[in-house]
């Protein structure tokens, strides 16, 4: 449940309800908006059964909350979230681009990706070192070497780098590397993994499952937030329907829906829902429009001779159009674009 107080009660009168709630062995989380507080509520509410509340000064009413998630809940947190992570932020305002290749294959394509989607406008440089392939004899990624070239790559350009991870191994290696750890979507219900993401407190970019509801999504990331880590980014990439056209079918309505439920920050990937990179421009220009926070495209030097995700992969001028033809879609979602966000 959450308790709104009302407009301009004291913090005397929080701090009451907020020990009041804790002597009974719950858990409160202030939400302080420019308006009201909201003191949300998490643990077993029947042993608050005789607290009266609503009669405490300040109180202005109290509301239950029925979704099983509660810190990502957009009740508990009315204001949207930024997520900073090194020198990039996502959140309302900006339009976060994460792009690079599927895979860290070289020292060579790792830069010379990282150099022309920092030109183009990119924030963020992304690139998978542990990759989680449908085949075990497919190209599992370089491990830690790869992340040492992310690193190289983050400080040769200045972008923010962004790794999945896809063991509780991997996370902690990657955490020496990179500013953005991602749980792609065959992990988004490795709930370890999560636990672990969220005691780690490093920004958290979450994929959305290949066949998870939203509402499975969102307590993914209650897994998360609950052991304190906030910075979380959502990221829808497109589930399994009968549609057998495109690799998967991007859920566009996630962006609304997640808007109403959450206060975090989500963005698109229109590389992995579509599977051809032909489709991703106007899918690009789709989220925008639906009012993404963000996008994650994959681009590879030489797509033809890429060691994984080539189809859906843009080349380095087919991403750089991209971006001038978003110019407009940010405008008119009035989020700011191709801009250095190095400074916090
Ligand atoms: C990826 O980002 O390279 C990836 C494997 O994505 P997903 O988990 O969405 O399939
Ligand atoms: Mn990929």
């Amino acid at each position: 449940m959450i308790i709104i107080m009302k407009p301009g009660a004291s913090k005397e009168s929080v701090r009451h309800i907020t020990e009041l709630i804790e002597s009974k062995g719950l858990k409160a989380h202030l939400s302080e908006g420019t308006q009201v507080t909201i003191v949300g509520v998490v643990g077993d509410k029947t042993l608050l059964a005789n607290s009266n509340l609503e009669l405490a000064e300040g109180v202005d009413k109290i509301v239950p909350v029925t979704e099983s998630y509660k810190l990502v809940n957009r009740k508990f947190h009315p204001e949207p979230t930024t997520v900073q992570a090194g020198p990039a932020s996502v959140g309302p305002g900006n339009l976060t681009v994460m792009a690079g290749p599927c895979a860290v294959e070289s020292r060579e394509q790792l830069m010379e990706t990282a150099f022309a989607v920092k030109k183009a406008g990119a924030n963020f440089l992304r690139g998978g070192a542990y990759k989680p392939r449908t085949s075990p004899y497919a190209f599992q990624g370089l491990e830690e070497e790869g992340l040492k070239y992310m690193k190289e790559a983050r400080e040769a350009t200045g972008l923010a780098v962004v790794c999945e991870v896809t063991s509780l191994r991997a996370l902690e290696t990657a955490a020496k590397y990179v500013d953005m750890i991602q749980i792609g979507a065959r992990n988004m219900q490795n709930f370890e993994l999560l636990k672990e993401c969220g005691r780690s407190g490093i920004p958290v970019l979450l994929k959305r499952g290949l066949a998870a509801t939203i509402d499975e999504w969102l307590n993914a990331a209650e897994y998360i937030i609950s052991e304190g880590n906030h910075n979380i980014v959502l990221c829808e990439r497109g589930i399994r329907t009968y549609e057998t056209s495109t690799r998967n079918t991007l859920d566009l309505s996630a962006v609304p829906v997640i808007r109403r439920k959450s206060h975090l920050p989500i963005i698109v990937d229109p590389s992995h829902a579509t599977g051809e990179y032909s489709y991703v421009p106007p899918l690009a220009k789709a989220a925008v429009a639906a009012g993404a926070d963000g996008l994650m495209i994959e681009v590879h030097p030489c797509p033809e001779k890429a060691l994984s995700d080539g189809p859906q992969s843009l080349t380095f001028e087919n991403f750089d159009r991209l971006m001038t033809e978003l110019e407009p879609y940010a405008e008119l979602a009035g989020r700011s674009f191709r801009e250095d966000h190095s400074q916090p």
